[in-house]
């Protein structure tokens, strides 16, 4: 687990400037909500605290390391999007193990890590299957799965219950605030859903125009939104 840091940070493509002056400290453990219209750039911001996507100026540190000066596969990061990005010719067992072969981890030691992974979500009775034979939710989860096997210092997701039908998404809220309680992962999940933002923060970070604009509670945020944009998406409906 690791603290995130992003100090001051600004990006733009070319002309256009996506992100203006970001700054937010994330605890060890903490999980916290983007949320944000569309286009206002939290994909973005997502993208360069994974080191993805460079910064134009300012930094992002994980555990006081520079994202930049990391080599990519010392950078413990694991994101979770809303298309799953499965292997399609691997099987569940084969789509989770993946990332750790590729480490050269022991072959018990990644049957064990899997073997817990599924059976924390739910996994065991499909690990034989292809991705091509899973519904939307189990799909979810075996990215899910992907993830955790790697035991990362951070989680991000972008949007990733975005595609699921309203039952599933709250089935799945559910399943991933309890993995929040069992792992106690630094994560920073951006969401358009306001329950799930609600439901799952420890802290709100709401932005607009590629500017933070308050950064709370849910019910900080609630009760006293910054101004018209976060009372908005807060807000009681009508
Ligand atoms: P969000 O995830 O909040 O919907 P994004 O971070 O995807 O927003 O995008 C923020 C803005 O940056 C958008 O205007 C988008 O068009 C622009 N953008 C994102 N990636 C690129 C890129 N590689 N080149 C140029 N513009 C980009
Ligand atoms: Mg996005």
């Amino acid at each position: 687990m690791a603290s995130i840091d992003i100090q001051n940070v600004k990006k733009s493509f070319g002309h256009v400037h996506v992100l203006q002056d970001v700054e937010l400290k994330i605890e060890d453990g903490e999980f916290v909500v983007l949320v944000g219209p569309s286009g206002c750039g939290k994909s973005t911001l997502l993208r360069m605290i994974a080191g993805l996507e460079e910064v134009t100026s300012g930094e992002i540190r994980i555990a006081g390391n520079r994202v930049n000066e990391l080599h990519p596969k010392d950078r413990d990061i694991a994101m979770v999007f809303q298309s799953y990005a499965l292997y399609p010719h691997m099987n569940v067992a084969g789509n989770m193990s993946y990332s750790l072969k590729l480490r050269k981890t022991a072959k018990d030691k990644i049957a064990s890590v899997v073997g817990a992974a599924a059976s924390k979500l739910g996994l065991d009775p499909l690990l034989e299957r292809r991705p091509k034979a899973l519904s939307g939710g189990q799909r979810q989860r075996v990215a899910m799965g992907r993830a955790i096997v790697r035991q990362p210092k951070a989680f991000l997701f972008d949007e990733p219950l975005s595609n699921l039908d309203a039952r599933l998404r709250e089935q799945m809220r559910a399943e991933i605030k309890k993995l929040h309680g069992d792992l106690k992962a630094t994560s920073i999940y951006v969401t358009h859903d306001q329950i799930e933002a609600m439901t799952l923060a420890d802290r709100i970070v709401a932005m607009y125009g590629g500017v933070v604009q308050q950064v709370g509670s849910p019910l900080e945020l609630y009760d006293r939104p910054a101004n018209l944009f976060v009372a908005g998406f807060i807000g009681s409906p009508g």
